[in-house]
């Protein structure tokens, strides 16, 4: 199957934020997603991949590790054997998935082998070559194939040993660990850089990987540097007196290199899940630095030697990262603001003392509605959870009641009676959680509505930023949406920061705004509950946007996919004067209000049998089930030989594999909609 279009434009956008993602991580060491978003992302291109191949490209993030070095200050290091990274399981479940692929490759010797559990440091790669048991070279991994030469930085670290102990290391042997930090040592660290007036460090993992790729290693030795060996390569081949990686770890441990602790041998994956789920819970809290999971490793290496490498070579089938689940963070609660959105929705955000989690520093969470502020008793000053869990904004999870203090209590929060943008009363409808400001006139408002309004999916008005609307607003230029097609080059050109070309680059943009279809229209306008979807759904049934205006709440509601709320949402707001007022000035400055008519795509999907899995990126998932029932299909749970086609979206699991291994068609949403007609 072609890949469609937005399938690949989604993927190229992946790769290139990816990219930046792994160079501000591995390169800068200043990190600006989370671990955990990054993971989410990269598996959303992992899936678009598998389901149109002809959209992996060679250097795309899932074909390599880490990231090149080219640009680095440091000498650059041919790793003998190239260092790879690993594959994550998030869930027992994913375990599963890939023990099944496992035993696809080895059969019963997968089971038979065992596996060697140990703690995933979080600390950053490093190979080290041993020639007769003398270290002569310490690299990072960058890509793989080529890191940066740390040899005299490596030297500082006392973990390290600079002569092998004991006997029977190979003659050429590169050993493979981890560089990290202890919390103590990090803390310490950060405590002497605050007296000395310098910039703290966002976290142990950075500061790690920071301090070994110092140009100068004086500046290393001063930094609290730590390791552990997991693993050792060696050019061709060598027969090793020892047959498994539990094995392989004893022998480094009497070479002098230290391993690191809470290891355990595992004879079934059952006994693995207790282990995971003993380090998330118990034992990660003990250890004295960070680990982000577990790694599980198939323990015969004549069974690790079966199952290989994936393609490409980027990770090895018989090894694993356990991540743990997303991280929360305790912290203090400074102030709750208030934000007033374009349908006049009073929203509270909590103001946090800034925090770091999962990587990322999170000043902002959201706290959702009054309603819940009350229902958990959040009071300004408390200690509360926050959750990051990959999902952009971040939640506060409830107070810690027990941090407060009684000399200095928390203040407890009201929930505002008037807007704080125009100082309306606010009023509550009824069976709504959401406070509004009923003003229409409210600034705050026309702000929201103009930016959606002119947004991508909306009118796309290119080089309206927020900051030009805001401006525009202040200066008392524009208003509502049809004042922006009033807008002169004269007007536009004395502003500042515009000047005569940018004046006529948007004068220009906004008139070709015009010609947007009417489905962009009544989604520009935002008219409560109605999404980019039901504006199509809207525009294609009625054509124009009188017929919209004249109908009745039954015929709105005859659409399949419009339920009775979205149809009352539709008629009131079509009711009101004012909004009636703004069509007609839109009408009058030429903008369109038209859609060719289009019959529902009823037959299109006619007795197919569809499975849905996955997080698709645009549609959720009972709207899409709506988009395929509407096409006449029926959506099913389980992938059997009956079904027609899977739907698959990002961080596909067991229904995804079972599909490939029935031969069942795997399409993505692009796809879907093309097949509808949409
Ligand atoms: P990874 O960190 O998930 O796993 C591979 C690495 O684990 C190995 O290279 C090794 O250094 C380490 N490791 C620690 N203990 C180990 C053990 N006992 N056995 C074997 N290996 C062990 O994969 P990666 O390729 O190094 O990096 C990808 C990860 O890095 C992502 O999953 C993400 O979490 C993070 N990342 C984050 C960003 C960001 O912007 N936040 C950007 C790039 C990468």
């Amino acid at each position: 199957m072609p890949a469609a279009p937005p399938a690949a434009a989604r993927a190229a956008w992946l790769r290139e934020t990816l990219e930046r993602a792994s160079h501000e991580y591995y390169v800068l060491d200043r990190p600006s997603l989370s671990d955990a978003e990054y993971d989410r992302l990269y598996r959303e291109l992992r899936a678009l991949e598998e389901a149109h191949p002809a959209l992996r490209t060679a250097d795309s993030p899932t074909m390599r590790v880490g990231t090149d070095v080219g640009a680095s200050h440091l000498a650059k290091y041919a790793h003998l054997v190239p260092m790879g990274s690993l594959n994550n399981a998030f869930s027992d479940e994913e375990l599963e998935d890939w023990a099944a692929s496992g035993r696809e490759v080895a059969g019963a010797d997968f089971d038979r082998s065992g596996f060697c559990c140990e703690l995933k440091i979080d600390g950053a790669a490093i190979s080290l070559t041993y020639r007769d048991g003398v270290l002569v070279t310490g690299a990072t991994r960058g890509n793989g194939a080529v890191g940066e030469d740390v040899t005299a930085n490596v030297r500082t670290i006392r973990d390290i040993p600079l002569r092998l102990t004991g006997t029977g290391w190979p003659a050429l042997i590169e050993l493979r660990g981890e560089v990290y930090m202890t919390f103590d040592g990090f803390e310490k660290m950060n405590a002497e850089r605050v007296k000395a007036g310098e910039p703290v460090f966002a976290n142990p993992r950075n500061s790690a990987a920071g301090a070994l790729r110092q140009k100068d290693p004086t500046v290393t030795a001063k930094r609290p540097l730590r390791f552990f060996g997991y693993a050792f390569a060696v050019p061709g081949t060598t027969s090793l007196p020892f047959t498994t990686q539990w094995e392989l770890l004893e022998t480094l441990a009497s070479w002098g290199i230290p391993v690191a602790p809470q290891r355990k041998r595992c004879a079934t994956l059952a006994d693995v899940h207790e282990w995971a789920h003993a380090l998330e819970t118990t034992h990660r809290a003990e250890l004295a630095f960070a680990i982000d999971g577990g790694v599980v490793k198939v323990d015969a290496l004549a069974t690790q030697a079966e199952l290989g490498s994936t393609a490409g070579g980027r990770e090895p089938r018989w090894a694993i990262a356990r991540k743990f689940a997303p991280d929360v963070a305790e912290t203090r609660l400074l102030a709750i603001e208030i934000q007033v959105g374009r349908t006049g929705v009073l929203t509270p955000r909590a103001v946090l003392d800034p925090v770091e989690i999962g990587g990322t520093t999170v000043t902002y969470a959201t706290l959702h509605n009054f309603d819940l502020i009350a229902e958990k008793d959040l009071r300004i000053g408390d200690f509360v959870q926050v959750k990051r869990a990959g999902e952009v904004i971040p939640q506060v999870l409830g107070p810690v009641p027990d941090k407060r203090d009684a000399a200095n209590p928390p203040t407890p929060f009201a929930a505002p009676r008037t807007c704080p943008e125009c100082g309306t009363a606010v009023v509550r409808l009824d069976g709504e959680v959401a406070v509004r400001c009923p003003n229409e006139r409210c600034p705050a408002r026309h702000l929201e509505e103009l930016i959606h309004f002119t947004a991508r999916g909306a009118m796309d008005i290119r080089g309206l930023s927020e900051q030009r609307v805001r401006q525009l607003l202040e200066a008392g230029l524009i208003s509502d949406p049809a004042t922006l097609y009033a807008l002169t080059e004269d007007v536009l050109a004395p502003l500042p920061r515009l000047g005569a070309k940018s004046a006529q680059q948007l004068v220009t943009a906004i008139a070709a705004s015009k010609a947007q279809p009417l489905s962009r229209l009544l989604f520009g306008l935002g008219i409560p509950d109605v999404g980019e979807e039901t504006a199509k759904l809207l525009a294609r049934r009625f054509g124009t946007v009188n017929a919209l205006r004249d109908a009745s709440t039954e015929e709105v509601e005859g659409i399949h996919g419009v339920g009775p709320s979205i149809a009352a949402s539709v008629v009131r707001w079509f009711a009101a004067a004012e909004n009636r007022a703004l069509l007609k000035a839109l009408a009058a400055h030429g903008v369109n209000t038209t859609e060719p008519l289009r019959a529902e795509a009823e037959g299109a999907l006619l007795g197919k049998k569809i499975v849905i899995t996955g997080t698709l990126p645009s549609l959720g998932r009972s709207e899409a089930k709506e988009l395929v029932e509407g096409a006449g299909g029926k959506v099913t749970d389980s992938v059997s030989k009956n079904t027609d086609f899977v739907v698959v979206g990002a961080d596909a699991g067991s229904k995804l594999d079972k599909a490939k291994a029935l031969g069942v068609e795997v399409i993505d949403e692009a796809e879907l909609l093309r097949r509808i007609g949409r």
